[in-house]
């Protein structure tokens, strides 16, 4: 009996919070990271009753631009609705969310040759955390309504991964784009990236996906992710080659047993009861908006466009993943333009002190290399600080004398140290000049 093939299929859900200021309903800061407990709130994002919401407008603006990099068509006009359900970091009982029409839909992500297809970008509002925590020897869930209201953007991929290595590279050039468009951090530490894979298994020869899927959550690095896409997959096979039926249900990692377990049976999309949020008007993007935003350039676009301006390849392709905000890279180009500065040169003396220049003004790196570009061309000063050095290092002139010739490089090192750039071969040679005279005279003298 030939044994039957599987084939994995897996979609993601990825959640982003936005690194806006305010939260999406209100003018809280957004910022949670670090924050006291329940010091960013009002009686919006607690939830009080008769407190009305007002949609961020920068929020909206940025989920637009998330939608435009992932090619989705858009919905210009759209709503908000309530999705209802129980659990004690919702104090409203239903989250904002956009349903009925997502802000974009029908996307994709090209990674090579190959199209990751998109279902859905929509915004949407974060819930509060809970803390378990014992408190005067009592097991107790604190709730922090900081992150209560945030904004959040998911994005929803159709099933078009059938290996945990596959979607892993998605996820990491998914966080890259939105990282380089500054929309959002993308910190997975700090819970601004949450992962959720889907994952079921069918037979190669099914044309028709499996009617049942895993739901993979809370897990918060790339590696976990990859680990346990693969358990589920090989747990699914298990159970699949025993003609056992596998139930729908939300499936944690434990990455020391590196297994999933159980969490709770999914809820099917009617249990929510999605209803329309009558203290929010319909949404319409101005026209100026989805103008702005037709043509944003994805990442390896903009890569291969630096290329083509002149800077390395080799180069580039290390230093977009050091700094990658693309309004760094806009600020150093205008200022390229502006001193008219050699790109490869350029390229190179970033490379060699990059760690120098991460977090920094474009601006103080233009300037450090220009400093660095001009070249001390005065004979008279010239030949007056070699005099110096050589007076000053007596060791490496003995060293020159006995016929090392590395000592010049030591004292070009000196040179430079004390007058600046200087045309080295040129340098070398009046050293060189200087010593050999120096030589000779007292040659002569003995
Ligand atoms: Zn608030």
């Amino acid at each position: 009996m030939t044994k039957i093939k599987y084939q994995p299929v897996i979609g993601l859900e990825i959640h982003v919070e936005l690194n806006t200021k305010a939260k999406m309903f209100c003018h809280c800061l957004a910022s949670h990271f670090q924050a006291k407990p329940n010091q960013n709130v009002c009686p919006v994002c607690l939830g009080l009753p008769g407190a009305m919401p007002y949609p961020n407008k920068l929020a909206l603006y940025k989920t637009l631009v998330i939608a435009r990099l992932l090619n989705c068509q858009i919905n210009p006009a759209s709503s908000f609705e309530r999705k209802h359900y129980f659990y004690p970091d919702l104090p409203k009982g239903y989250q904002l969310t956009q349903y009925i029409k997502p802000l974009g839909y029908n996307g994709y992500l090209q990674i090579e040759d190959i199209k990751y297809p998109i279902r859905r970008v929509h915004q949407e509002e974060d819930t509060a955390k809970l803390k378990h925590q014992i408190v005067n020897g009592q097991k107790l869930s604190l709730v922090d309504f900081n992150r209560s209201g945030v904004p959040l953007v998911e994005i929803v991929t159709e099933p078009a991964f059938s290996s945990a290595r596959q979607a892993v590279v998605f996820l990491k050039t998914l966080q890259k784009l939105l990282r380089f468009h500054q929309v959002s951090d993308c910190d997975m530490e700090k819970g601004s990236m949450r992962l959720e894979a889907n994952v079921s298994v069918k037979k190669a020869s099914d044309a028709k996906l499996p009617d049942y899927k895993v739901e993979l959550k809370n897990i918060n690095s790339f590696k976990f992710t990859a680990e346990a896409i693969d358990y589920e997959i090989k747990r699914q096979i298990k159970l699949l080659e025993k003609s056992k039926a596998i139930p729908q249900q939300t499936r944690g990692y434990d990455p020391k047993l590196k297994r999933t377990f159980p969490q709770r049976q999914k809820e099917e999309a009617h249990d929510y009861k999605y209803l329309l949020e009558p203290d929010i008007p319909p949404i319409h993007l101005p026209k100026s908006w989805l103008e702005e935003t037709k043509n944003l350039t994805p990442a390896n676009q903009l890569l291969q466009e630096w290329i083509n301006k002149g800077w390395p390849e080799s180069v580039v392709k290390i230093l977009f993943t050091h700094f990658d905000h693309l309004s760094w890279w806009r600020k150093l180009e205008e200022q390229i333009i502006k001193k008219q500065i050699d790109r490869k040169k350029l390229g190179h003396f970033l490379l060699k002190n990059k760690s120098r220049y991460y977090l920094k003004p474009a601006s103080q790196l233009v300037q450090d290399f220009l400093a660095g570009q001009h070249v001390v061309d005065d004979s008279k000063l010239l030949t007056q600080t070699i005099d110096q050095i050589i007076k000053d290092n007596p060791q490496a002139v003995e060293d020159f004398l006995a016929g090392k010739q590395q000592a010049l490089y030591f004292l070009l090192g000196r040179l430079r140290y004390k007058i600046g750039n200087v045309d080295a071969p040129k340098v070398i040679k009046m050293i060189k000049d200087r010593l050999t005279k120096l030589k000779t005279s007292s040659n002569s003298l003995t």
